[in-house]
């Protein structure tokens, strides 16, 4: 089943929730919506399902104009974060209601909850009431209400978002492998970005709105379209540097933009920690002393923050924390840094 949302826009009040939005998802997609709170995700997923009536633009599912057409009339499956289950129902008779409710004969709709048991992996379950089960055993069964009445497209709001961090990542990976082994089309929002990294063919960055880039995950990170998606996908160094000879200069750096900039103004550049080579010796002419200042165990990673020899300028950079070990990053240490990867975004110059 396809979406197609054309121009729309929601408005509260006079306040511009959604502001003119316009994008597609293909049969079979799985896409999110990702961005802050307070940013129109949920607005957007709301229209979509029918619980919202857009203040103007169009909504298409499978080619049909369902802009004006009842909630219960699109065949969409949803969860929210806080869509309790039925307190008073046995797990058997939450995922059945669905199906009750459609009048579905009791010997196909037992059939149905019995399959829907074992795909979400709670068979053996079905007797106990909601207050028997933990969030994700919950959360599980939510998904198979949903999925229920067979719904045609299913339409997630923050589905974890009530769980701890591993039980999310375990539902997480759960869904995806549901994801593909069904293949429902589904829109998921989200402002956790490696929820959406990791399930999304496509991911829509939502800011005030509005759409700041509708682009693969990997290009999302990899080629942020906007300094917004840049600062709210993955951590980042953001300086301003001026522009000077078609160069960005910041401190000892010279970044090299990709259009023409205004000479003389101000640009912005975005560095991830991850893209910051550091080391002990200096091995290429472009590299530039510093001084570690201080450092943060992140797991994995180790996280340097590096004071540059030359004027008031500080960067932080992310290296593997065996890497760091080895070559005995600790405070104090003198080091040569480089920026293998960078985003410039200015005043771009008019000919
Ligand atoms: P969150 O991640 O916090 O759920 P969101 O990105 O999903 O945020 P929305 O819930 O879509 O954001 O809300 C977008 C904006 O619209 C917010 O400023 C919100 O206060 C406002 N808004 C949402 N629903 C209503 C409503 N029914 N009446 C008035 N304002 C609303």
């Amino acid at each position: 089943m396809s979406i197609s949302v054309q121009h729309l826009h929601k408005h509260f009040n006079g306040f511009k929730a959604v502001n003119d939005v316009s994008f597609s998802v293909e049969d079979g997609e799985f896409v999110s919506l990702l961005g802050p709170s307070g940013s129109g995700k949920s607005t957007i997923l709301r229209c979509v399902a029918g619980l919202e009536i857009p203040s103007s633009g169009q909504i298409m599912i499978n080619s049909e104009d369902v802009t004006h057409i009842p909630v219960e009339e699109r065949n969409v499956g949803f969860v929210f974060q806080h869509y309790a289950l039925f307190k008073h129902m046995t797990v058997f008779e939450n995922i059945a209601f669905g199906l009750k409710v459609r009048k579905i004969p009791r010997k196909e709709r037992d059939e149905k909850v019995k399959q829907l048991l074992e795909l979400v992996g709670l068979t053996g379950f079905e007797g106990r009431m909601p207050s028997q089960l933990s969030g994700g055993q919950r959360q599980r069964v939510a998904l198979a209400r949903a999925l229920a009445p067979e719904p045609k497209l299913l339409l997630l709001d923050e589905p974890f978002g009530a769980l701890d961090t591993r039980l999310r990542k375990v539902l997480r990976s759960w869904l995806k492998k549901l994801h593909d082994r069904v293949g429902l089309t589904t829109l998921l929002v989200t402002h956790d970005q490696d929820e959406a990294f990791e399930l999304s063919d496509r991911i829509l960055v939502i800011h005030q709105g509005a759409i700041q880039q509708d682009a693969s995950a990997k290009t999302i990170f990899n080629e942020p379209a906007t300094d917004f998606v840049a600062t709210f996908v993955g951590e980042t160094n953001r300086v301003e540097g001026m522009v000077r000879h078609g160069l960005v200069e910041w401190g000892p750096f010279k970044f090299i933009p990709l259009t023409n900039l205004k000479e003389r103004t101000k640009a912005t550049v975005l560095f991830r920690p991850i893209d910051v080579y550091v080391s002990s010796q200096k091995e290429k002419e472009d590299e530039v002393p510093g001084t570690i200042q201080s450092t943060r165990f992140l797991g994995a990673l180790e996280e340097l923050h590096i004071k540059l020899n030359d004027g008031d300028f500080i960067l932080i950079a992310q290296i593997p924390k065996g890497v760091a070990h080895e070559s005995g990053f600790g405070v104090g240490k003198k080091v040569y840094v480089k920026v293998t990867s960078f985003h410039v975004f200015g005043k771009i110059r008019v000919n």
